[in-house]
Protein backbone atom coordinates (compact mmCIF):
# COMPACT_ATOMS: atom_id res chain seq x y z
CA UNK A 1 0.00 0.00 0.00
CA UNK A 2 1.32 3.25 -0.51
CA UNK A 3 2.36 5.94 1.78
CA UNK A 4 -0.28 8.43 2.46
CA UNK A 5 0.64 11.62 2.19
CA UNK A 6 0.14 15.08 3.71
CA UNK A 7 0.41 14.85 7.11
CA UNK A 8 -2.44 13.16 7.03
CA UNK A 9 -3.04 12.99 10.59
CA UNK A 10 -1.95 15.67 13.64
CA UNK A 11 -1.33 13.52 16.99
CA UNK A 12 -1.82 16.11 19.41
CA UNK A 13 0.56 15.94 22.62
CA UNK A 14 4.10 14.08 22.90
CA UNK A 15 3.23 11.54 25.91
CA UNK A 16 3.19 8.18 26.35
CA UNK A 17 0.33 7.60 24.02
CA UNK A 18 0.44 10.19 21.73
CA UNK A 19 4.16 8.92 20.54
CA UNK A 20 3.52 5.18 20.04
CA UNK A 21 0.17 6.35 17.87
CA UNK A 22 2.76 8.63 16.19
CA UNK A 23 5.18 5.79 15.64
CA UNK A 24 2.28 3.22 14.73
CA UNK A 25 0.91 5.42 12.12
CA UNK A 26 3.95 5.61 10.49
CA UNK A 27 4.71 2.21 10.80
CA UNK A 28 1.41 1.95 8.88
CA UNK A 29 2.45 4.30 6.40
CA UNK A 30 0.74 7.38 7.65
CA UNK A 31 2.26 10.90 7.62
CA UNK A 32 2.24 12.76 11.10
CA UNK A 33 2.48 16.01 12.30
CA UNK A 34 3.06 15.54 16.34
CA UNK A 35 2.60 18.54 18.40
CA UNK A 36 3.68 19.05 21.94
CA UNK A 37 3.28 22.29 23.77
CA UNK A 38 5.90 22.02 26.39
CA UNK A 39 8.33 23.81 26.87
CA UNK A 40 6.54 26.91 25.86
CA UNK A 41 3.11 25.79 27.48
CA UNK A 42 4.54 23.44 31.03
CA UNK A 43 1.62 21.30 32.78
CA UNK A 44 1.96 21.46 36.67
CA UNK A 45 3.68 17.93 36.63
CA UNK A 46 6.19 17.62 33.71
CA UNK A 47 9.54 19.25 34.42
CA UNK A 48 10.93 18.76 30.82
CA UNK A 49 10.91 19.65 27.04
CA UNK A 50 10.99 15.72 26.78
CA UNK A 51 8.88 13.30 24.54
CA UNK A 52 7.18 10.61 26.73
CA UNK A 53 8.11 12.32 30.09
CA UNK A 54 6.79 9.76 33.13
CA UNK A 55 5.93 11.94 35.96
CA UNK A 56 5.48 10.12 38.83
CA UNK A 57 7.25 6.48 39.71
CA UNK A 58 9.37 4.88 37.45
CA UNK A 59 7.72 1.69 37.95
CA UNK A 60 5.71 0.24 34.57
CA UNK A 61 4.62 -2.37 37.40
CA UNK A 62 5.24 -6.00 37.36
CA UNK A 63 6.24 -8.16 34.26
CA UNK A 64 4.50 -11.44 35.64
CA UNK A 65 2.27 -13.28 33.27
CA UNK A 66 -0.01 -14.07 36.26
CA UNK A 67 -0.26 -10.40 37.08
CA UNK A 68 -2.87 -7.79 34.86
CA UNK A 69 0.57 -5.36 33.86
CA UNK A 70 2.49 -8.76 32.84
CA UNK A 71 -0.35 -10.16 30.75
CA UNK A 72 -0.83 -6.23 29.26
CA UNK A 73 3.13 -6.35 28.54
CA UNK A 74 3.18 -9.54 26.15
CA UNK A 75 0.01 -8.66 24.56
CA UNK A 76 1.85 -5.01 23.33
CA UNK A 77 4.94 -7.31 22.38
CA UNK A 78 2.87 -9.48 19.85
CA UNK A 79 1.33 -5.76 18.45
CA UNK A 80 4.57 -4.50 18.26
CA UNK A 81 4.50 -1.90 20.89
CA UNK A 82 7.74 0.73 20.13
CA UNK A 83 7.36 2.35 23.33
CA UNK A 84 8.05 -0.93 25.25
CA UNK A 85 11.09 -1.58 23.95
CA UNK A 86 12.25 1.85 24.45
CA UNK A 87 11.50 1.03 28.39
CA UNK A 88 13.40 -2.56 28.18
CA UNK A 89 16.03 -0.45 26.53
CA UNK A 90 16.10 2.40 29.21
CA UNK A 91 15.50 -0.17 32.26
CA UNK A 92 16.82 -0.06 36.04
CA UNK A 93 16.73 -3.09 38.28
CA UNK A 94 13.39 -3.77 39.87
CA UNK A 95 12.93 -6.97 40.99
CA UNK A 96 9.61 -8.30 39.24
CA UNK A 97 8.77 -4.92 38.11
CA UNK A 98 10.17 -3.05 34.76
CA UNK A 99 11.48 0.07 36.01
CA UNK A 100 13.04 2.93 33.85
CA UNK A 101 15.48 5.73 33.66
CA UNK A 102 13.44 8.38 33.46
CA UNK A 103 15.68 10.75 31.26
CA UNK A 104 16.76 7.64 28.66
CA UNK A 105 13.57 6.62 27.95
CA UNK A 106 12.63 10.01 26.74
CA UNK A 107 15.38 10.05 24.80
CA UNK A 108 15.14 6.92 23.56
CA UNK A 109 11.98 7.41 22.60
CA UNK A 110 12.91 10.73 20.86
CA UNK A 111 15.62 9.22 18.93
CA UNK A 112 13.26 6.40 17.41
CA UNK A 113 10.62 9.47 16.70
CA UNK A 114 13.23 11.06 14.95
CA UNK A 115 14.23 8.41 12.60
CA UNK A 116 11.18 8.04 11.14
CA UNK A 117 10.67 10.06 7.88
CA UNK A 118 7.35 10.30 8.72
CA UNK A 119 6.57 11.98 11.80
CA UNK A 120 7.52 15.51 11.80
CA UNK A 121 7.69 17.46 15.48
CA UNK A 122 6.64 20.82 16.80
CA UNK A 123 6.29 22.65 19.51
CA UNK A 124 3.18 24.86 20.51
CA UNK A 125 -0.18 24.68 22.23
CA UNK A 126 -3.07 23.28 20.28
CA UNK A 127 -6.07 24.94 21.47
CA UNK A 128 -8.37 24.74 18.39
CA UNK A 129 -9.06 21.48 16.10
CA UNK A 130 -10.43 22.78 13.13
CA UNK A 131 -12.27 20.62 10.32
CA UNK A 132 -9.99 20.40 7.66
CA UNK A 133 -10.84 17.97 4.59
CA UNK A 134 -9.07 14.88 4.41
CA UNK A 135 -7.28 15.34 7.95
CA UNK A 136 -7.95 13.91 11.34
CA UNK A 137 -6.76 14.80 14.70
CA UNK A 138 -5.34 12.46 17.48
CA UNK A 139 -5.63 13.99 20.95
CA UNK A 140 -3.55 12.18 23.24
CA UNK A 141 -3.09 15.20 25.98
CA UNK A 142 -3.06 13.54 29.07
CA UNK A 143 -4.36 13.95 32.19
CA UNK A 144 -3.19 17.22 32.30
CA UNK A 145 -4.38 19.29 28.95
CA UNK A 146 -4.28 22.11 28.94
CA UNK A 147 -7.30 24.20 29.61
CA UNK A 148 -8.18 25.61 26.14
CA UNK A 149 -8.21 22.47 25.01
CA UNK A 150 -10.23 21.18 27.96
CA UNK A 151 -12.97 23.93 26.34
CA UNK A 152 -12.84 22.89 23.10
CA UNK A 153 -13.00 19.21 23.88
CA UNK A 154 -16.07 20.24 26.10
CA UNK A 155 -17.84 22.07 23.54
CA UNK A 156 -17.24 19.22 20.70
CA UNK A 157 -18.82 16.37 22.73
CA UNK A 158 -21.18 18.81 24.70
CA UNK A 159 -20.45 17.39 27.70
CA UNK A 160 -18.89 18.59 31.14
CA UNK A 161 -15.16 16.98 31.28
CA UNK A 162 -14.50 14.41 34.46
CA UNK A 163 -11.94 14.50 36.49
CA UNK A 164 -9.80 12.78 39.54
CA UNK A 165 -7.28 13.52 41.94
CA UNK A 166 -4.05 12.05 41.74
CA UNK A 167 -0.72 12.80 43.50
CA UNK A 168 3.55 12.02 42.82
CA UNK A 169 5.69 10.60 45.13
CA UNK A 170 8.96 11.80 46.73
CA UNK A 171 12.56 11.81 45.36
CA UNK A 172 15.80 11.67 47.05
CA UNK A 173 19.09 11.21 46.74
CA UNK A 174 21.31 8.16 46.95
CA UNK A 175 24.20 10.08 48.29
CA UNK A 176 21.95 11.73 51.02
CA UNK A 177 20.59 8.99 52.36
CA UNK A 178 22.25 6.15 55.81
CA UNK A 179 22.91 3.15 54.24
CA UNK A 180 24.19 1.82 57.25
CA UNK A 181 20.75 2.07 58.11
CA UNK A 182 18.72 1.09 54.72
CA UNK A 183 19.41 -2.45 53.67
CA UNK A 184 18.92 -4.22 50.00
CA UNK A 185 16.29 -6.83 49.46
CA UNK A 186 13.46 -7.99 47.21
CA UNK A 187 10.36 -8.91 48.83
CA UNK A 188 10.33 -12.86 49.32
CA UNK A 189 13.49 -12.40 47.86
CA UNK A 190 12.18 -12.81 44.45
CA UNK A 191 14.97 -11.43 41.99
CA UNK A 192 17.75 -9.39 42.75
CA UNK A 193 17.84 -7.15 46.09
CA UNK A 194 16.98 -4.28 43.59
CA UNK A 195 14.82 -2.18 46.49
CA UNK A 196 16.43 -0.14 49.65
CA UNK A 197 14.21 -0.98 52.84
CA UNK A 198 14.33 0.70 55.90
CA UNK A 199 12.58 -0.83 58.98
CA UNK A 200 10.20 0.65 61.59
CA UNK A 201 9.86 -0.55 64.77
CA UNK A 202 6.86 -0.05 66.40
CA UNK A 203 7.80 3.01 68.43
CA UNK A 204 8.92 4.67 65.34
CA UNK A 205 5.94 3.80 63.42
CA UNK A 206 3.24 4.71 65.79
CA UNK A 207 5.80 8.55 65.72
CA UNK A 208 5.61 8.56 62.29
CA UNK A 209 2.12 7.98 61.61
CA UNK A 210 1.01 10.25 64.36
CA UNK A 211 3.82 13.16 62.99
CA UNK A 212 1.39 12.25 59.51
CA UNK A 213 -1.48 12.67 60.91
CA UNK A 214 -0.48 15.93 62.31
CA UNK A 215 1.59 17.73 59.21
CA UNK A 216 -0.04 20.25 56.97
CA UNK A 217 -1.68 19.80 53.72
CA UNK A 218 -0.89 21.69 50.67
CA UNK A 219 -4.35 23.22 49.18
CA UNK A 220 -5.29 22.14 45.89
CA UNK A 221 -8.32 23.96 43.78
CA UNK A 222 -11.65 22.25 43.82
CA UNK A 223 -10.26 18.83 46.09
CA UNK A 224 -12.74 16.43 46.98
CA UNK A 225 -11.34 13.38 48.45
CA UNK A 226 -14.54 11.25 46.91
CA UNK A 227 -12.42 11.85 43.51
CA UNK A 228 -9.17 10.57 44.50
CA UNK A 229 -8.10 7.71 42.38
CA UNK A 230 -8.35 4.10 44.55
CA UNK A 231 -5.21 2.82 42.83
CA UNK A 232 -3.25 5.38 43.96
CA UNK A 233 -4.24 7.37 47.57
CA UNK A 234 -1.94 9.42 49.18
CA UNK A 235 -0.06 8.48 52.09
CA UNK A 236 -1.70 10.53 54.31
CA UNK A 237 -5.36 9.62 53.24
CA UNK A 238 -4.29 5.80 54.06
CA UNK A 239 -3.01 6.56 57.66
CA UNK A 240 -6.09 8.51 58.10
CA UNK A 241 -8.31 5.45 57.71
CA UNK A 242 -6.50 3.65 60.79
CA UNK A 243 -3.33 3.60 62.84
CA UNK A 244 -2.44 0.07 61.61
CA UNK A 245 -3.83 0.91 57.87
CA UNK A 246 0.02 1.95 56.63
CA UNK A 247 1.38 -1.45 57.82
CA UNK A 248 -0.70 -3.32 56.14
CA UNK A 249 -0.49 -0.97 53.13
CA UNK A 250 2.75 0.67 51.21
CA UNK A 251 4.73 -0.14 54.77
CA UNK A 252 3.63 -3.87 54.28
CA UNK A 253 6.52 -5.97 55.86
CA UNK A 254 5.47 -9.47 55.14
CA UNK A 255 8.81 -11.02 52.81
CA UNK A 256 11.09 -8.47 53.94
CA UNK A 257 13.18 -9.61 57.25
CA UNK A 258 15.48 -7.06 59.31
CA UNK A 259 18.77 -8.49 58.37
CA UNK A 260 20.19 -7.55 61.76
CA UNK A 261 17.45 -9.34 64.26
CA UNK A 262 16.45 -11.83 61.16
CA UNK A 263 13.22 -11.07 62.05
CA UNK A 264 10.02 -9.22 60.18
CA UNK A 265 9.94 -5.59 61.06
CA UNK A 266 6.94 -3.94 62.21
CA UNK A 267 6.55 -2.31 58.71
CA UNK A 268 8.96 -1.23 55.97
CA UNK A 269 9.38 1.59 53.76
CA UNK A 270 10.48 0.25 50.24
CA UNK A 271 13.11 2.90 48.00
CA UNK A 272 13.60 1.86 44.13
CA UNK A 273 15.74 3.33 42.16
CA UNK A 274 14.74 6.06 39.63
CA UNK A 275 17.52 6.38 37.33
CA UNK A 276 20.63 3.92 35.50
CA UNK A 277 23.55 5.55 37.32
CA UNK A 278 21.47 4.64 40.80
CA UNK A 279 21.94 8.16 42.27
CA UNK A 280 17.98 8.76 42.74
CA UNK A 281 15.42 6.84 44.46
CA UNK A 282 11.84 7.08 45.28
CA UNK A 283 9.63 6.40 48.05
CA UNK A 284 7.53 3.37 47.04
CA UNK A 285 4.10 4.17 47.83
CA UNK A 286 4.68 7.58 49.59
CA UNK A 287 2.01 9.64 46.73
CA UNK A 288 1.20 12.99 49.18
CA UNK A 289 0.12 16.37 48.64
CA UNK A 290 1.63 17.36 52.24
CA UNK A 291 3.17 20.79 52.08
CA UNK A 292 6.84 20.77 51.17
CA UNK A 293 8.66 21.48 54.07
CA UNK A 294 6.45 18.69 56.37
CA UNK A 295 7.13 16.07 53.77
CA UNK A 296 10.79 16.77 54.46
CA UNK A 297 10.76 16.99 58.04
CA UNK A 298 8.01 13.90 58.54
CA UNK A 299 9.57 11.53 55.94
CA UNK A 300 13.24 12.36 57.61
CA UNK A 301 11.81 10.48 60.59
CA UNK A 302 11.96 7.15 58.59
CA UNK A 303 15.42 5.39 59.79
CA UNK A 304 18.35 6.08 57.41
CA UNK A 305 16.33 9.35 55.47
CA UNK A 306 17.40 11.88 58.13
CA UNK A 307 19.44 14.07 56.01
CA UNK A 308 17.41 12.84 52.54
CA UNK A 309 18.02 15.24 50.06
CA UNK A 310 14.67 15.90 48.28
CA UNK A 311 15.14 16.44 44.32
CA UNK A 312 11.22 16.47 43.69
CA UNK A 313 8.91 16.84 46.72
CA UNK A 314 5.53 15.08 46.52
CA UNK A 315 2.17 16.81 44.75
CA UNK A 316 -1.39 16.56 43.66
CA UNK A 317 -2.96 16.83 40.45
CA UNK A 318 -7.04 17.00 38.57
CA UNK A 319 -6.73 14.82 35.98
CA UNK A 320 -9.02 15.24 33.21
CA UNK A 321 -10.88 12.87 31.09
CA UNK A 322 -13.97 12.54 28.54
CA UNK A 323 -16.68 10.27 28.81
CA UNK A 324 -15.99 8.04 26.74
CA UNK A 325 -18.48 5.40 26.78
CA UNK A 326 -21.17 8.76 25.85
CA UNK A 327 -19.39 10.86 23.36
CA UNK A 328 -16.83 8.03 21.34
CA UNK A 329 -17.34 5.77 18.58
CA UNK A 330 -15.77 2.13 19.17
CA UNK A 331 -12.55 3.32 16.85
CA UNK A 332 -12.70 6.20 20.03
CA UNK A 333 -13.61 8.81 17.16
CA UNK A 334 -15.29 11.26 18.68
CA UNK A 335 -18.96 10.90 17.64
CA UNK A 336 -20.28 14.17 16.79
CA UNK A 337 -16.48 14.96 14.73
CA UNK A 338 -15.62 11.46 13.17
CA UNK A 339 -12.00 13.31 12.19
CA UNK A 340 -11.71 13.37 15.96
CA UNK A 341 -9.83 10.91 17.66
CA UNK A 342 -8.97 10.33 21.58
CA UNK A 343 -6.18 8.22 22.96
CA UNK A 344 -4.29 7.69 26.63
CA UNK A 345 -5.11 8.45 29.65
CA UNK A 346 -8.54 10.70 28.83
CA UNK A 347 -9.71 7.87 27.09
CA UNK A 348 -10.69 6.81 31.13
CA UNK A 349 -7.72 4.32 30.90
CA UNK A 350 -4.67 4.95 33.94
CA UNK A 351 -1.38 3.72 33.92
CA UNK A 352 1.45 4.37 31.30
CA UNK A 353 1.38 0.96 30.22
CA UNK A 354 -2.24 1.27 29.69
CA UNK A 355 -1.58 5.00 27.81
CA UNK A 356 0.92 3.42 25.60
CA UNK A 357 -1.68 0.37 24.61
CA UNK A 358 -4.41 3.37 24.34
CA UNK A 359 -2.14 5.25 21.71
CA UNK A 360 -1.38 2.27 19.81
CA UNK A 361 -5.16 0.63 19.70
CA UNK A 362 -6.39 4.55 18.27
CA UNK A 363 -3.60 4.88 15.88
CA UNK A 364 -4.35 1.19 14.38
CA UNK A 365 -7.95 2.66 14.03
CA UNK A 366 -7.46 5.92 12.77
CA UNK A 367 -4.94 3.93 10.30
CA UNK A 368 -7.51 1.25 9.00
CA UNK A 369 -10.52 4.06 8.51
CA UNK A 370 -7.65 5.72 6.02
CA UNK A 371 -6.76 2.75 4.17
CA UNK A 372 -10.20 1.62 4.00
CA UNK A 373 -10.00 -1.59 6.14
CA UNK A 374 -12.90 -2.79 8.55
CA UNK A 375 -11.08 -3.94 11.87
CA UNK A 376 -12.66 -6.71 13.72
CA UNK A 377 -13.44 -6.13 17.03
CA UNK A 378 -10.28 -6.77 19.84
CA UNK A 379 -11.15 -10.36 21.10
CA UNK A 380 -13.14 -9.56 25.05
CA UNK A 381 -10.67 -12.19 26.36
CA UNK A 382 -7.21 -10.48 25.87
CA UNK A 383 -6.93 -7.77 28.65
CA UNK A 384 -6.62 -5.25 25.70
CA UNK A 385 -10.19 -6.01 24.57
CA UNK A 386 -11.48 -6.12 27.92
CA UNK A 387 -10.11 -2.65 28.83
CA UNK A 388 -10.62 -1.12 25.61
CA UNK A 389 -13.36 -2.51 24.22
CA UNK A 390 -15.35 -3.57 27.11
CA UNK A 391 -14.73 -1.80 30.35
CA UNK A 392 -14.48 1.94 28.45
CA UNK A 393 -17.69 1.45 26.89
CA UNK A 394 -19.50 -0.12 29.67
CA UNK A 395 -22.75 2.45 30.09
CA UNK A 396 -24.21 0.39 32.77
CA UNK A 397 -22.52 2.66 35.06
CA UNK A 398 -23.57 6.39 35.14
CA UNK A 399 -19.75 7.74 35.19
CA UNK A 400 -16.73 6.27 33.67
CA UNK A 401 -13.75 6.04 36.73
CA UNK A 402 -10.56 5.36 35.15
CA UNK A 403 -9.12 1.85 35.95
CA UNK A 404 -5.94 -0.03 35.64
CA UNK A 405 -5.83 -3.11 33.76
CA UNK A 406 -6.57 -6.31 36.34
CA UNK A 407 -7.60 -9.83 36.03
CA UNK A 408 -11.04 -9.02 36.97
CA UNK A 409 -11.86 -6.94 33.42
CA UNK A 410 -10.98 -10.16 31.86
CA UNK A 411 -13.94 -12.94 31.40
CA UNK A 412 -14.25 -15.91 33.12
CA UNK A 413 -12.74 -19.22 32.14
CA UNK A 414 -14.95 -21.76 30.51
CA UNK A 415 -13.69 -24.63 32.63
CA UNK A 416 -13.53 -23.88 36.25
CA UNK A 417 -9.84 -23.81 37.42
CA UNK A 418 -8.60 -24.07 41.36
CA UNK A 419 -6.29 -21.64 42.34
CA UNK A 420 -5.93 -18.06 41.98
CA UNK A 421 -2.73 -18.07 40.31
CA UNK A 422 -3.40 -21.15 38.31
CA UNK A 423 -6.83 -19.08 37.38
CA UNK A 424 -4.51 -15.74 36.38
CA UNK A 425 -2.20 -18.09 34.00
CA UNK A 426 -4.99 -19.91 32.30
CA UNK A 427 -6.55 -16.43 31.76
CA UNK A 428 -3.31 -15.37 30.34
CA UNK A 429 -2.46 -18.00 28.05
CA UNK A 430 -6.35 -17.68 27.11
CA UNK A 431 -5.72 -13.63 25.95
CA UNK A 432 -2.40 -14.69 24.04
CA UNK A 433 -3.90 -17.38 22.05
CA UNK A 434 -7.19 -15.38 21.09
CA UNK A 435 -4.82 -12.13 20.33
CA UNK A 436 -2.76 -14.27 18.13
CA UNK A 437 -5.37 -15.30 16.06
CA UNK A 438 -6.79 -11.62 15.72
CA UNK A 439 -3.93 -10.65 14.22
CA UNK A 440 -3.82 -13.50 11.93
CA UNK A 441 -7.18 -12.18 10.41
CA UNK A 442 -7.52 -10.83 7.15
CA UNK A 443 -8.12 -7.58 7.79
CA UNK A 444 -5.57 -7.17 10.39
CA UNK A 445 -3.08 -8.76 7.98
CA UNK A 446 -3.51 -6.20 5.47
CA UNK A 447 -3.74 -3.36 7.61
CA UNK A 448 -0.33 -4.38 8.93
CA UNK A 449 0.87 -4.51 5.45
CA UNK A 450 0.42 -1.07 5.05
CA UNK A 451 3.94 -0.75 6.04
CA UNK A 452 5.67 3.05 4.45
CA UNK A 453 7.64 2.13 0.82
C1 LIG B 1 0.36 13.55 38.92
C2 LIG B 1 0.26 12.26 38.19
C3 LIG B 1 0.91 11.12 38.67
C4 LIG B 1 0.82 9.92 37.97
N1 LIG B 1 1.49 8.83 38.42
C5 LIG B 1 1.47 7.68 37.74
C6 LIG B 1 2.24 6.55 38.17
O1 LIG B 1 2.96 6.63 39.14
N2 LIG B 1 2.16 5.40 37.46
C7 LIG B 1 1.38 5.30 36.36
O2 LIG B 1 1.36 4.23 35.74
N3 LIG B 1 0.65 6.35 35.92
C8 LIG B 1 0.66 7.53 36.60
N4 LIG B 1 -0.07 8.61 36.17
C9 LIG B 1 -1.10 8.41 35.15
C10 LIG B 1 -0.72 8.23 33.69
O3 LIG B 1 -0.21 6.98 33.51
C11 LIG B 1 0.21 9.24 33.13
O4 LIG B 1 -0.31 10.51 33.31
C12 LIG B 1 0.50 8.99 31.63
O5 LIG B 1 1.61 9.77 31.31
C13 LIG B 1 -0.66 9.29 30.70
O6 LIG B 1 -0.24 9.20 29.35
P1 LIG B 1 -0.82 10.16 28.23
O7 LIG B 1 -0.04 9.94 27.01
O8 LIG B 1 -2.29 10.00 28.18
O9 LIG B 1 -0.54 11.64 28.78
P2 LIG B 1 0.87 12.36 29.02
O10 LIG B 1 1.96 11.36 29.13
O11 LIG B 1 0.64 13.31 30.14
O12 LIG B 1 1.11 13.17 27.68
C14 LIG B 1 0.29 14.24 27.30
C15 LIG B 1 1.16 15.28 26.59
O13 LIG B 1 0.30 16.24 25.98
C16 LIG B 1 0.87 17.53 26.15
N5 LIG B 1 -0.24 18.51 26.01
C17 LIG B 1 -1.24 18.77 26.88
N6 LIG B 1 -2.08 19.70 26.36
C18 LIG B 1 -1.59 20.03 25.12
C19 LIG B 1 -2.01 20.92 24.09
N7 LIG B 1 -3.12 21.64 24.20
N8 LIG B 1 -1.25 21.01 22.96
C20 LIG B 1 -0.12 20.28 22.81
N9 LIG B 1 0.33 19.42 23.76
C21 LIG B 1 -0.41 19.28 24.90
C22 LIG B 1 1.52 17.47 27.53
O14 LIG B 1 2.54 18.44 27.65
C23 LIG B 1 2.06 16.03 27.54
O15 LIG B 1 3.39 15.95 27.06
C24 LIG B 1 0.03 9.84 36.80
C25 LIG B 1 -0.60 10.99 36.33
C26 LIG B 1 -0.46 12.20 36.99
C27 LIG B 1 -1.09 13.43 36.42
Amino acid sequence: MPVVERPAVTVVGGGLAGCEAALQLARLGIRVRLVEMRPDVQTPAHRGDGLAEIVCSNSLKSTAPATGSGLLKEELDLFGCRLLECARESSVPAGAALAVDRDEFSARVAARISTESLIEISRSEVSELPLRDGEHWLVATGPLTSPSLVEVLGKITGQRSLHFFDAIAPTVTLESLDLEILYRAARYDRGEADYLNSALDQATYESFHAALMEAEKADVHAFDRKELFEGCQPIEEIAASGPKSLAFGPLRPVGLHDPDTGRRAHAVVQLRQENRSGTLYGLVGFQTRLKFGDQKRVFRMIPGLARAAFVRFGQMHRNFYLDTPRCCSRDFSLKDRPDVWIAGQITGVEGYVESMTSGLITAWHLAARIHDIELPGLPLDSMTGALLRNFLFDRTTEKLSPMNVNFGLVPDLATPTRGKRERKIAKSERAVAVLAEWLGQEPVARLLAATAG
